[in-house]
């Protein structure tokens, strides 16, 4: 069986930082299950659908072809480089419309586990330990407070010269958070077997050595 260690939790809590150092540390794939969904809102965008009000038949069938590619770090979709186009917080609020639509998920799945393959995969997402990976050997929730969240969402932000303001911001993840929570398709929650990781006063490198050193027991 392939290792699999699933990072799940809030929106902006660390993960993708966290799982892609594990990931790199061990040299392990890394699977960002975010993006699937980012790239589903916006092949949606590309095609005209509405997402304020979505169809779920034709948006399940648009993430089931999602002509998406990995290729050297770039995310494409189809011809087109998107990594960052999916990176936007509207790209986000969209990814969570779409997320929260049973058919999309299930339309997801199979690629999603298509994805843990030798040596190891490193997963972060919503319901990498609940749903996709119910077996991995290690499954880790991620929070941090809003407000600390918030702003480094903010720097993030900043630092790459995309205006933005620390009160929007907080409220869009606290509804974002909302939504994932609430939704009837697999809700973010913790897995049973979770442990979890309250990062909020925890550097980057704390957290990567506390998530080492749980694999390594
Ligand atoms: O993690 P990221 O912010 O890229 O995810 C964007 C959105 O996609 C989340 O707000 C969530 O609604 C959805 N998502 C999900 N399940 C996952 C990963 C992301 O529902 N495994």
């Amino acid at each position: 069986p392939v290792p699999v260690i699933c990072i799940d939790g809030p929106t902006a809590s660390g993960k993708g930082t966290l799982a892609s150092e594990v990931a790199r540390r061990l040299g392990y794939h890394y699977l960002d299950s975010g993006s699937l969904y980012r790239l589903t809102g916006l092949a949606a965008r590309r095609a005209g659908l509405a997402l304020e009000n979505p169809d779920e038949a034709r948006l399940s069938a648009l993430a089931r072809q999602l002509p998406v590619g990995f290729a050297g770090g770039h995310i494409l979709l189809g011809q087109e480089d998107v990594g960052e186009a999916i990176r936007t917080e509207a790209a986000g609020m969209d990814a969570s419309r779409v997320s929260a639509l049973p058919g999309v998920r299930q339309a997801l799945l199979e690629l999603q586990r298509s994805c843990a393959r030798l040596p190891g995969l490193v997963a972060d997402g919503r319901d990498m330990g609940t749903v996709i990976f119910p077996h991995a050997l290690l499954k880790v929730y991620l929070t941090a407070g809003s407000a600390q969240r918030a702003e480094r969402r903010h720097k993030q932000l900043i630092s790459k010269g995309i205006p933005a303001k620390l009160d929007g911001l907080r409220a869009d993840l606290e509804a974002r958070d909302a939504r994932d929570q609430n939704r009837v398709a697999s809700p973010l929650e913790p897995a049973q077997d979770a442990l979890l990781l309250d990062n909020t006063h925890l550097t980057i490198e704390d957290s990567v050595d506390q998530v080492l050193r749980w694999w390594q027991e």
